[in-house]
C-alpha cells in the first residue's frame, strides 16, 4: 500500500508521522472518508470543500486543497481496487507535549482501504448519549470521535451496524458515521443541520433528489416512522429493519427504494455531482 505523507507518495510500513503529532495527542485533526470505485472518488470537490469547513472551524492552517486532490489521485492510482474508502486526514502537526499547537505546519495524510459494498438492510440502535448541538464542535468533521466509537461500540454488541444520537432538545440528530431519514405519512424528512448533525455529502444528495424535507423531529419518532433510512458515503442510502426492539414494517419500503435507486442512478451518471 502506498499512501500520502509529507507531501508524497510512500509506502505504508515506511511512512512515519510524529508521535507528538497534536492531532495523535489531543484530537486536533479533520478528515474526510471518500468512496472510490475503479479508482475514481465520488464527489470530490464536495470532500475538499468540507475538509476546508471542518479545518477553519478548528482554526487549522487553510488546506492547499490542490495538494490534496493531487494526494487523493495519487493515492488511487498507485494501489488499484475495485471498492476503496479514500481517507483525508489533515492535522495540527508536530507539536511540544502540551496543549498548544506548534508552528511546525500541518499534517496531510491520505490512505486508501479497501471496502465492500454494504447490505440494503441494516440495525441500529438509539443511544443514551446526546449530540450537542451547541458545542465548538457541532458540524465538524474532526478526529475527535471518541464518543461515536463508544456508541458503535455499543450498537455492535446489540447486533446493529449503528448508533443513532439525539441532541441535547431530545431531537433525532444523527448517526456515529451517517445521517438518518424517516418516513411519516408518506413525507421523508432528515433533521436540520441545526440538530448539529454533519452536513453528510449523501445526505445533501439524497434530500435534492428526492425532495425530502428538513424537520426537527422528536427522537421517539423511530417508534412510528414507517420506514427509516440512513445515509453516508459508504452506505450510499441503507435501509433500517429493526431500531432498538422495533422491527420496521418494510426495510426497504417504497419510500426508502425509490431513494436508493435515485441515488444510484444519479450517482452512476455524475461522480462530481
Ligand atoms: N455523520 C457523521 C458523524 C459522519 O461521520 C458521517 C460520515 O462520515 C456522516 C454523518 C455522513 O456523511 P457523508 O454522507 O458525507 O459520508
Amino acid at each position: 500500500m502506498r499512501i500520502w505523507v509529507d507531501g508524497g507518495l510512500r509506502d505504508a510500513a515506511d511512512a512515519t508521522v510524529s508521535v507528538l503529532d497534536h492531532g495523535l495527542t489531543v484530537g486536533d485533526g479533520v478528515f474526510e472518508t471518500l468512496k472510490a470505485t475503479d479508482g475514481r472518488a465520488f464527489a470530490t470537490t464536495r470532500h475538499l470543500k468540507r475538509l476546508a469547513r471542518s479545518a477553519r472551524g478548528l482554526g487549522l492552517p487553510e488546506p492547499d486543497l490542490d495538494e490534496v486532490a493531487r494526494a487523493c489521485e495519487a493515492v488511487l492510482a498507485a494501489n488499484p481496487m475495485p471498492l476503496g474508502r479514500l481517507r483525508v486526514t489533515y492535522t495540527g502537526g508536530t507539536s511540544p507535549l502540551g496543549s498548544e499547537r506548534g508552528d511546525a505546519g500541518p499534517t496531510l495524510v491520505v490512505a486508501l482501504g479497501e471496502a465492500s459494498r454494504r447490505p440494503d438492510a441494516t440495525a441500529a440502535v438509539t443511544v443514551p448519549w446526546t449530540r450537542n448541538e451547541t458545542s465548538a464542535l457541532a458540524g465538524l468533521k474532526t478526529t475527535s470521535y471518541g464518543e461515536n466509537v463508544v456508541a458503535l461500540g455499543r450498537a455492535h454488541a446489540a447486533g446493529a451496524s449503528e448508533a443513532l444520537f439525539a441532541n441535547t432538545r431530545g431531537q433525532l440528530c444523527e448517526g456515529t458515521g451517517s445521517n438518518v431519514f424517516v418516513v411519516l405519512d408518506g413525507r421523508l424528512v432528515t433533521p436540520p443541520l441545526e440538530s448539529g448533525c454533519l452536513a453528510g455529502i449523501t445526505r445533501a444528495l439524497v434530500a435534492e433528489w428526492t425532495g425530502a424535507e428538513e424537520a426537527e423531529l422528536p427522537l421517539d419518532v423511530l417508534a412510528e416512522a414507517d420506514e427509516v433510512f440512513l445515509t453516508s458515503t459508504l452506505r450510499d442510502v441503507q435501509a433500517v429493519q429493526r431500531v432498538d426492539d422495533r422491527v420496521l414494517p418494510a426495510a426497504p419500503g417504497p419510500v426508502t427504494a425509490k431513494a436508493m435507486r435515485v441515488f444510484a442512478e444519479r450517482a452512476a451518471a455524475d461522480t462530481n455531482p
